[in-house]
């Protein structure tokens, strides 16, 4: 009994006391922020892998963004990546961060569906499709339902069957093989329901935009409730994401 007791107080707390507030380690990639400092533009636009860099504005999409770090790396004076997890949004252009212009990524309220709150503010169960998903993403995914992290204290669960389900969780770029396989587990899922997409791959195809290995079409064609960024999006930035969709203070 001794034992176990000096074992529970050297391990300490074994969960987040509050997925709202709490703060990541500074080695974390989160939110970027974009100074007003003058610097090659062409060469900061061509560093990037994904093309998440424009200029005139100098601005990140984080919907294209790997969070490779190199822009940083090279223009460190210019673009600084803070541990703010909180980058989802359910507006694709609030995903677009500019220079000079450093605030908090949010969801528009008045574009969020009357039936989510009111139907899933409570309970939201979850069918996660890896849409040719590379496991990064679906491992952070699994690590929200650990005990650490334990999402389901706000009511947040994914689920075996799409029946069962409000909605779908999409990650990876949705290559050919699996827009079908995607398609008819969103047409097993009851209405209303809703579709979030985790990843930079999911968001925009990441490095495979434009292959023709990958079909967008369920994207292009759907109405997208939340949009997740991150490659792999940290399990915070997924519940927190989530809770805001919910409304969950
Ligand atoms: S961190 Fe993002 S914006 Fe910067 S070079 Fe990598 S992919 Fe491009």
């Amino acid at each position: 009994m001794l034992r176990t007791v000096k074992i529970m107080y050297h391990q300490g707390k074994q969960y987040i006391p509050d997925l709202r507030t709490v703060k990541v380690p500074g080695i974390f990639r989160g939110r970027p922020e974009i100074s007003l400092e003058r610097v090659d533009e062409k060469a900061l636009e061509d560093c990037c892998p994904t093309g998440a860099i424009s200029i005139n504005p100098v601005a990140i999409d984080l919907g294209r963004c790997t969070f490779c770090g190199e822009c940083s790396r090279l223009f460190p004076n210019k673009i600084k990546f803070t541990t703010d997890f909180k980058m989802s949004s359910n507006e694709r252009s609030r995903l677009i961060i500019k220079e000079g212009i450093n605030v908090p990524i949010t969801l528009n309220p008045d574009i969020i569906r009357e039936e989510i709150h009111k139907l899933f503010g409570g309970s939201l169960k979850l069918r996660q499709v890896s849409a040719a998903g590379d496991n990064s993403c679906e491992w952070e995914l699994n690590a929200a339902g650990n005990v650490n992290f334990d999402m389901s204290r706000y009511g947040i669960e994914f689920v075996a069957s799409p029946r069962h389900a409000d909605g779908i969780v999409i990650t990876g770029p949705i290559s050919r093989n699996m827009a079908e396989p995607l398609q008819i587990t969103f047409d097993a899922i009851p209405s209303p329901k809703i579709i979030i997409l985790v990843g930079t791959d999911a968001i925009s195809g990441g490095i495979f935009e434009g292959s023709p290995a990958i079909d967008r079409r369920f994207i292009e064609e759907n109405h997208i409730d939340l949009y997740i960024p991150g490659n792999p999006v940290h399990p915070l930035a997924f519940i927190n994401g989530v809770a805001d969709l919910m409304g969950i203070k």
